[in-house]
């Protein structure tokens, strides 16, 4: 046991909260908490209920490593199975009684060596160590477009669908096709009265395939964690993952060619009219937006009752999207899937660290830290995916859980007693963002010719710029010589 019996609290009982949550109950700490805003784990899985809503990581790879999960239904994971695991593997590892629901962090401040934390309802506590596990991608951006308060019908954004409403006899319009959008558009197109998709930007497309497991094979999986393991082909994914990343970090080889290749293959033989194959066909370099995953948006988009506008939208009349062309699409419903404040992460909490040092100060031009996972000034604070971490089209378990390992070799420095405060040093930091903003400058998000949410307020593309080996590296072991370390 450590010699000193710390008291943490966790802000969040998402994938990431749950994560510590598991990680910190395995270890036999008891001294611990997890506040959750809402009534219900899960995060981004619980707010997106949209139809369609599935993850574009495999499934076998989108769950905790220690935590396997033989009975999804699909290669690609539906939102409420993701829950549903979520739910199960958070009783399975006795976390609920550290959870307390309804409980928003309001405000944390580093006092005589400890976080005093205040929620929302008033509420109080005190910790040695806090960890932000709060999202990434969870404040809706609402666009400003005129007239909206003006529209008859159903009007929301994607995260808040409202599942009150029959969508068979209606005309829907669908503003955003980032991955949210394109799904939805795939799920309604058919099944509507009508679907409108406004599209501002063209988006690449990959083809992917999105196969059912067989009983059989879930049995298998059941019966023979091997042969889950061995069907996960786990070299050919990481593989693939570091493939990936050499294309984002710069590298236009083979990789590039081949993303290039089977996305503009994918539009030219997935699109029968001329017309719409350029209207759906990007200015833009493959990868420099998120790239979107989807076995079948171009057929959905191409069905009786489905219609690309891409004539810019002027405003929202009582009945329906007036674009500049003068056109009025009728509609019941409008969806904004458009996206979320990426810039957010844990605000609007008020956070203050050492010698009134705020976060809003600190983040005052972009969100920063240190390998992602704390920040000078503020110390025994640690974030699961925090800012610039490799947000992308990778598995963010998998990166919480690197994370995880980081940040416990952290606390265990601190358990043992030979420091009283962990944070990196202000000269570290520095030299560490000058490389980082460098190294952001050479990747795809910023020379690909697109604009995105990976691009802070500044245009500089936030998410990890170098390659995922180099994180899984940097995430092995603390470099102690970067930290400040408070003797006690
Ligand atoms: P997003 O990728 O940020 O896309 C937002 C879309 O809305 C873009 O097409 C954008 O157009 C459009 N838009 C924004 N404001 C607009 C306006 N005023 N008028 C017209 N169009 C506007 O959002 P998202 O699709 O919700 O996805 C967010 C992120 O969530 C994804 O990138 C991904 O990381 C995650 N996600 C993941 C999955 C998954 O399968 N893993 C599924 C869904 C979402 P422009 O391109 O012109 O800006």
């Amino acid at each position: 046991m450590p010699e000193k019996n710390l008291r943490i609290a966790v802000i969040g009982a998402g994938m990431a909260g749950i994560l510590a949550g598991i990680k910190l109950q395995e270890s036999g700490r008891r001294n611990f908490v997890i506040y959750e805003k809402a009534d219900r784990i899960g995060g981004t899985w619980r707010e997106n209920t949209y139809p369609g809503l599935t993850c574009d990581v495999p499934s076998h790879h989108y769950t905790y490593s220690f935590e396997r999960n033989p009975d999804w239904s699909r290669h690609l994971p539906p939102g409420q199975e993701i829950q549903d695991y979520f739910e199960r593997t958070c009783e399975k590892y006795g976390v609920y009684p550290y959870i307390r629901f309804g409980e928003e962090l309001a405000e944390a401040r580093f006092e005589d060596g400890r976080w005093q934390l205040v929620m929302q309802s008033g509420l109080a506590d005190e910790a040695d160590v806090v960890i932000a596990a709060t999202g990434v991608l969870h404040h809706p951006r609402i666009p400003d477009i005129k007239g909206a308060d003006s529209f008859r019908g159903h009007l929301f954004h994607s995260s808040r669908w409202d599942h009150g409403i029959d969508l068979a006899d209606k005309r829907i319009g669908i503003i955003g096709n980032g991955s949210t959008g394109v799904q939805i558009i795939s799920a309604l197109s058919g099944n509507v009265r009508h679907i409108a998709h406004f599209q501002r930007t063209a988006q690449w497309i990959m083809p992917v395939r999105n196969g059912y497991f067989s009983e059989e094979d879930k049995a298998r999986f059941r019966a023979d964690p091997a042969a889950l393991e061995a069907a996960m082909d786990t070299s050919t994914y990481q593989r693939g993952v570091e493939g990936y990343s050499q294309v984002i970090t710069g590298d236009d080889g083979e990789g590039a060619r081949y993303f290039n290749d089977t996305c503009r293959d994918n539009l030219e033989q997935g699109v029968r009219d001329p017309g719409l194959r350029e209207q759906l066909r990007p200015d833009h370099k493959p990868l420099c937006k998120r790239l979107i995953f989807s076995p079948d948006y171009y057929e959905a988009i191409q069905r009786p009752g489905a219609a690309l506008v891409t004539t810019p939208i002027e405003r929202i009349e009582a009945g329906g999207i007036r674009t500049t062309d003068g056109a009025l699409h009728e509609l019941d419903i409008i969806v904004y899937a458009t996206g979320f404040h990426a810039d957010a992460f844990m605000r609007p909490m008020r956070i203050t660290g050492e010698d009134g040092a705020t976060l809003d100060t600190f983040w005052a031009v972009r969100p920063r830290a240190y390998l992602a996972v704390s920040m000078p000034g503020f110390p025994n604070f640690f974030m699961l995916n925090g800012p610039n971490g490799p947000v992308g089209n990778f598995s963010l378990i998998d990166i919480a859980e690197h994370q995880w390992h980081y940040i416990s070799q952290l606390i265990e420095r601190l358990e043992r007693g030979d420091c009283e405060a962990v944070s990196p040093g202000e000269a570290v930091f520095q030299r560490f963002e000058e490389e980082r903003i460098a190294a952001a400058k050479k990747t795809i998000w910023y020379t690909g010719g697109c604009r995105s949410w990976y691009l802070d307020a500044e245009g500089i593309p936030a998410s990890w710029p170098w390659s995922f080996s180099r994180f899984q590296r940097e995430m092995a072991e603390p470099d102690w010589a970067a930290f400040s370390l408070d003797p006690p």
